[in-house]
């Protein structure tokens, strides 16, 4: 369904970034990959469909090289049509032992680098009248958790954009939307659980469950490859009116 249009994935050689990658060029598109580590792997990883697939390593916290990646899709494919907004970094800490410069970062790739992609990506969309801005925010940008301020504000005000984004776009055929995952089994949080089980000396998959059962009334993690699906949906043309839209895929934690 989505032969002929080009998607740029950033964040995508791990993760969730990766498995919507695979879901997006499974359906027919061509394919821009970012973001940091194993590239070659990446590449063959979502290249196996059999569509066209690049990489740019720009780094996200910075405005200049997010410009040198929008125009190195120009290049390589005349624009984006699918742009999802995946990069994303975490920091933990209480707010008075915050370091500022992690606060500057997470709020750049979480949050800054979403509103610079856009605002590049949208002279295409417009022109083709025709688009999908899909951002990926989190549980935390619908509600909050301790020593998260950083990522918790950057993913609230990254649902904020994805809603005025959408209404400026409302009447076009471009559309914006956030999906909010709960916990996902990724290297962002692998570390978040070698932390936990080293702070409280129990194992790992003691670690994992209590992490779980926290905020995750399922007990089970939410995978790339269903979120992969649900970035699919919102590519669709039976989505056509989904249109600023906070989308969670959380195992119920913020239904409590
Ligand atoms: P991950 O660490 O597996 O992947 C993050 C990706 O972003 C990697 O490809 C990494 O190289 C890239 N990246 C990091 N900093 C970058 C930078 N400065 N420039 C370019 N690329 C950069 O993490 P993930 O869990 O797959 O997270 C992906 C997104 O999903 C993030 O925005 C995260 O906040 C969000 N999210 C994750 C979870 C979860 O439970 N894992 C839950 C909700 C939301």
């Amino acid at each position: 369904i989505l032969k002929g249009k080009t998607a740029l994935v950033t964040g995508s050689t791990s993760g969730i970034g990766l498995g919507i990658a695979k879901a997006l060029a499974e359906a027919g598109a061509n394919l821009v990959l970012n973001g940091f580590g194993d590239a070659a792997a990446a590449l063959a990883e979502v290249g196996r469909f059999g569509t066209e697939v690049r990489y740019h390593g720009a780094d996200l916290g910075q405005a200049q090289q997010i410009a040198e990646l929008m125009g190195f899709a120009g290049r390589e494919f005349g624009g984006v049509d699918i742009l999802v907004n995946n990069a994303g970094i975490q920091h933990v800490a209480p707010i008075d032992a915050f370091p500022p410069e992690k606060w500057d970062a997470v709020l750049a790739i979480n949050l800054t680098a979403a509103f610079h992609t856009t605002r590049l990506a949208l002279p295409h969309m417009k022109a083709n009248n025709w688009g999908r801005i899909v951002n990926i925010a989190s549980a935390h940008g619908l509600v909050a958790s301790v020593n998260k301020s950083a990522y918790v504000a950057a993913k609230h005000g990254l649902v904020g954009l994805t809603k005025t984004v959408a209404l400026e776009l409302a009447k076009t055929g471009i559309t914006c939307n956030a999906i909010c995952p709960g916990w996902v089994l990724t290297p962002l949080v692998a570390q978040q659980i070698a932390a936990r089980a080293q702070a409280k000396n129990i194992s790992v998959d003691d670690a994992e469950a209590e992490l779980l059962l926290e905020k995750q009334p399922s007990g089970a993690f939410v995978t790339p490859e269903q979120l992969g699906a649900l970035a699919l949906f919102l590519c669709s043309n039976a989505a056509a009116e989904v249109r600023g839209a906070a989308w969670n895929m959380d195992g119920g934690w913020t239904a409590q």
